[in-house]
């Protein structure tokens, strides 16, 4: 077989195996072998390189979008002075992503505009990065589509979801009562990722009041149960981030107005 022939069919065997990018880089890789005078394992290792390169960037992107994260936030964009009421070095641990391992849960409780959903999201594209599949959801979605669920039959399918990603993140748990039979689809959901897989929580309810604000204490105390057995609970009770702006310019204009009255 001529040496042209043979190159067409390496051509052809890469494009069949669907290898596109190795195929693509095969006449860079074989010109650099000759170039640089690279033994037979050094090129084929550096042409299949390519590949996986290629390839673990495409789960990368395609983990990302199945994610369905709000906001593009890491780790790193977290402010740790601007909230003297959260421990560093616990966030950090957690960042460790060890408690996938474990299948342990994380509940972030706090007021608003603390960075409990800021703190979610980046450990939930941390999870992403490192290869798990991840969810990010709302209480209230959750329950808004575990209910069309289960009105279109497609219970069971809906649970198999919910339970499938490694990561399952529930953000806003919160005082409104969760449309229809919300507060046992997050039960449902709860129960049987328990001892599976993780889910964090962000609520602004403090776990003392879950039986008041879900309407049912014993659903409340079984959420919990499962929720806390292996679980790593962030109390966020600093200054809204949000507010720190708004509360600034108060400052500003109330010495403006002493000052202008004294
Ligand atoms: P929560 O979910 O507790 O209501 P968020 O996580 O949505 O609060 O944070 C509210 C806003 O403030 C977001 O835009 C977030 O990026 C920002 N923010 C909150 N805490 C911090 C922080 N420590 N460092 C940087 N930005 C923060
Ligand atoms: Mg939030």
């Amino acid at each position: 077989m001529s040496e042209a022939r043979r190159y067409q069919q390496l051509r052809a065997h890469l494009s069949y195996l669907k290898l596109g990018d190795a195929a693509e880089a095969l006449p860079r890789i074989l010109d650099a072998a000759r170039a640089e005078n690279l033994s037979l394992t050094a090129a084929l290792e550096r042409l299949l390189e390519i590949e996986v390169n290629a390839t673990e960037a495409r789960r990368l992107t395609s983990r990302l979008r199945f994610a369905c994260l709000p906001e593009p936030w890491t780790m790193a964009d977290f402010d740790f002075a601007a909230q003297p009421g959260v421990d560093a070095k616990l966030i950090n641990d957690l960042a460790s992503l060890r408690f996938l391992d474990d299948a342990a849960n994380v509940l972030f409780v706090g007021p608003p505009g603390v960075g409990k959903t800021m703190l979610a999201v980046a450990l939930a594209r941390g999870a992403v990065e490192a290869g798990h599949r991840v969810y990010f959801t709302t209480a209230a979605d959750l329950a808004a589509r575990c209910h069309k669920a289960a009105l279109e039959g497609r219970w069971h399918t809906c649970m198999r979801f919910f339970a499938g990603p490694k990561l399952l993140v529930i953000d806003e748990l919160g005082y409104l009562p969760l449309p229809g039979d919300g507060a046992s689809a997050l039960f449902q959901v709860i129960n049987q990722r328990y001892l599976k897989s993780s889910t964090i929580l962000t609520t602004n309810v403090g776990i003392a009041d879950w039986a008041t604000a879900f309407g049912d204490a014993t659903v409340a105390a079984a959420m919990l149960d499962r929720l806390l057995h292996r679980a790593t609970v962030v109390g966020i009770d600093g200054p809204s981030y949000r507010l720190r702006n708004h509360q600034a310019t108060a400052e500003t204009m109330r010495k403006a107005v002493a000052a202008h009255v004294s």
